[in-house]
């Protein structure tokens, strides 16, 4: 599948990107977060702060140089990665606005016995919001409104937000051009994840702006290119699946060709998040028990 990986991150200048729509991208590059988290200024003379980031001095210095002569109305955050909402809290310590959006960390299932969780240190688990959104949920403010729409796979509580009679939403981690959404257990689920991406179908919103990167454009296509990526991923693996029992590395390097190592451990899980999925849909079985460092059968 074809991602835009075109984006200039212009550290600390909030960059205009639809009318009434600044960007502000957190200097926090990584293989995971791309040139660095985005936040999003939305409004005119009151501002709303979507995403406000990593806790990182310089960033929130941007978000207030940004807003300056504008009152930050309220600050939204989409799902509790530490690269998203540690920053809401400093926020509202200098601004007094408000944090609403998704409720505290949780793994979409419990640990199973010997397990780790590979990213239990992404995990914001201070974070709580003042007001949590659910799904459907209208959040009104002076200028506009954003509608949440719960979007579970890459986190349990994930939400994406459309701004109400416009062609935007704010897709954060959900869906984003650059490269397809990092879905690992037990924080993240498979099956939920292309639930999400089908609700998202589902809505008239055309572009969307992401919590990495630069804007989806044609948004239906691009969810649909997503959809198909995955269910490909999933033959890839089905295919690999046979009586002689098969670990999770050795299907990453059967399937991901010429893959750096680096991005390997993102990989396996990935891999573990589909198999996951199949164990569940008793497409495969796991040996001892479901895990990174089980084998796999059909
Ligand atoms: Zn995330």
């Amino acid at each position: 599948m074809k991602h835009d990986r075109e984006f200039d991150p212009n550290y600390g200048l909030a960059t205009e990107v639809a009318d009434g729509i600044r960007r502000l991208t957190a200097n926090n590059p990584s293989p995971f977060t791309f040139h660095g988290t985005n936040t999003y200024l939305v409004g005119q003379k009151s501002v709303v702060v979507i995403d406000p980031g990593p806790a990182d001095a310089q960033h929130l210095e941007a978000i207030l140089t940004a807003t300056k002569g504008q009152t930050v109305e309220a600050i939204v955050v989409s799902h509790t990665h530490v690269d998203h909402s540690p920053g809401a809290a400093l926020l509202k310590e200098r601004t007094g606005a408000p944090v609403i959006g998704c409720t505290p960390h949780r793994p979409a299932r419990a640990l199973v016995d010997g397990e780790i969780n590979a990213l239990d240190a992404s995990g914001d688990k201070a974070f709580r919001a003042d007001r949590e959104l659910e799904n459907g949920t209208v959040a009104r403010f002076g200028e506009f409104s954003l509608e949440a729409i719960a979007t579970p796979g890459h986190t349990e509580n994930h939400l994406c937000f459309a701004l109400e009679g416009s062609a935007y939403l704010f897709s954060a981690d959900h869906v984003m051009a650059w490269s397809t959404s990092i879905v690992a257990p037990p924080d993240g689920n498979m099956r939920a994840y292309m639930v999400s991406l089908d609700k998202m179908l589902e809505r008239s919103e055309t572009i969307y702006f992401p919590g990495h990167g630069g804007p989806v454009g044609d948004a239906a296509t691009y969810v649909g290119d997503l959809k198909h990526h995955r269910l490909q991923r999933e033959a890839a693996i089905l295919a690999r699946l046979g009586s002689e029992p098969i670990s999770i590395p050795e299907l990453v390097d059967a399937i991901y060709e010429g893959l750096p190592p680096m991005l390997k451990p993102a990989a396996a899980l990935s891999v573990f998040a589909q198999l996951e999925d199949l164990v569940d849909r008793r497409l495969a079985k796991a040996d001892p028990v479901i895990g990174l460092n089980a084998f796999y059968t059909r």
